[in-house]
């Protein structure tokens, strides 16, 4: 009997559910849009996983993995969401309630990791960074195949370390300085419009800001390299403390491509401790299905 299991990945605007079997292929995938209620929420989902599941007699379903964009204790609990507007959820107990069925949760950056190690770009490691540069810069650490929550579910926020390459500028979290204010797509952007005469467009995205580098546009290359930079950093402090086998680059700003990837790999090298230094670096392979894999990966990657 062929076994198979959710992948769901909860977004503060779009919940995408799929089902993986143990081979990983995504038989089936849905998308729709987020209830901001809890209880509406686990109602959707569980929906769902029955329409789904009734394509496809004769499987064993072994459970689901669940994502959602918050610190997340024992595989059950999630502290608080902040944008959905969610404080503390037994997000494992409402939904095990109403599906009847084994729930791991993990917060959505470390679930993508888990599924980037399993069937992505990192196939085959066991230790890897995955780092997702995009609004924001989330991250997710795999250390021997597991995901490393830490005590309170706040692992793996790479984002938030504090790198002081732009002292004064305050991050979402209230620090000053974390990684995230120089190498998110807002951190590029807002560098490139200090000098930049396109500055008074109230519109400029990371892709104006991409194309105006290829177009030979000095001050947008020295934002991206200098994201570039902060996050190749960032990764030399990691590799110290985990010594991964891999480094990932995913979110919206990885499609700068060797632009991005270039500045981190030699900022790296420059910077990294050289018994750790012997690290891949790659383009994370699933995009928005990386968090489907790794709900999947929660029961099948071993
Ligand atoms: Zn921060």
């Amino acid at each position: 009997m062929s076994e198979v299991c959710f992948g769901v990945d909860v977004g503060g605007t779009t919940v995408k559910l799929g089902l993986v079997d143990s081979e990983g292929n995504l038989l089936e995938k849905r998308e729709f849009a987020s209830p901001k209620d809890p209880n509406a929420m686990f109602d959707v989902i569980v929906s769902h996983m029955d329409q789904v599941i009734v394509h496809y007699p004769g499987i064993r379903c072994m459970g689901a993995g669940v994502g959602v964009p918050g610190p997340v204790i024992d595989e059950a609990m999630v502290r608080s969401c902040s944008n959905l507007g969610w404080g503390r959820v037994m997000v494992a107990e409402e939904l095990t309630k109403r599906a009847h069925m084994n729930i791991k949760v993990a917060n959505d950056a470390n679930m993508a990791a888990m599924g980037e190690m399993w069937m992505g770009a990192g196939k085959g490691c066991r230790n890897l960074v995955m780092l997702t540069v995009g609004t924001g810069v989330g991250g997710g650490i795999i250390v021997d195949g597991k995901i490393l929550a830490g005590a309170l579910g706040g692992g793996g926020e790479i984002g938030h370390i504090p790198l002081h390459y732009h002292p004064d500028w305050q991050c979402n979290c209230g620090k000053y300085g974390c990684l995230e204010v120089t190498a998110s797509a807002s951190g590029i952007i807002r560098a490139a419009k200090q000098y930049h005469p396109f500055s008074e467009m109230q519109d400029l995205g990371a892709k104006e800001v991409f194309e105006a580098m290829y177009a030979g546009d000095q001050h947008a290359r020295e934002a991206v390299e200098n994201a570039g930079k902060a996050l190749g950093e960032a990764c030399a402090i990691l590799a110290c403390v985990l010594n991964p086998e891999m480094f990932l680059v995913g979110g919206g700003v990885s499609a700068a491509g060797r632009a991005l990837l270039d500045p981190i790999e030699q900022s790296f090298r420059e910077k990294c401790f050289p018994p750790c230094a012997n690290v891949r670096f790659a383009r994370a392979t699933l995009g928005n299905n990386a968090g489907i894999y790794g709900g999947a990966a929660l029961f099948f990657a071993h």
